[in-house]
């Protein structure tokens, strides 16, 4: 079982923020803004190439809502999912990272030159 799945079942503790029957909303444990919320479904889903359209919707709303009860829908916030090898994931199974709480920083993701590829 992975480490989010056992989250998900509480075998591993996590401090968490919002949950409902679909969605578990936790504290990343090394946080890379003064807000930092991982958000996962409770069912294993890989990333999100293999999120299906109606999962997606359903984390929206749920989503927003944690920005809202966080006051961040005014303030802003930033939401990142890293999939596979380049985007960097580390753990597979699929979490939205939901980071805020202060002006976050906006720079080049890779060394490679980004006018390359066009
Ligand atoms: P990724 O690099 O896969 O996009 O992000 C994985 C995130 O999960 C990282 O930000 C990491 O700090 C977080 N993380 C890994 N293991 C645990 C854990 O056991 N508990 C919590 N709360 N976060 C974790
Ligand atoms: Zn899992």
């Amino acid at each position: 079982m992975c480490i989010f799945c056992k989250i998900v079942n509480k075998e591993i503790p996590s401090n968490i923020i919002l949950e409902n029957e679909e969605f578990l909303a936790f504290h990343d444990i090394n946080p890379k803004a003064p807000v930092h919320i991982l958000v996962i479904p409770k069912i294993h889903v890989k990333s999100f190439n293999e999120i299906s359209p109606q999962t997606m919707n359903n984390v929206t709303k749920f989503m927003q809502d944690i920005a809202k009860e966080l006051k961040l829908d005014k303030s802003g916030y930033r939401i990142i999912t890293n999939i596979g090898e380049d985007g960097g994931q580390e753990v597979k199974h699929l979490h939205f990272h939901l980071l805020g709480g202060a002006k976050l920083a906006w720079t080049h993701l890779s060394d490679a030159d980004p006018k390359g590829m066009f």
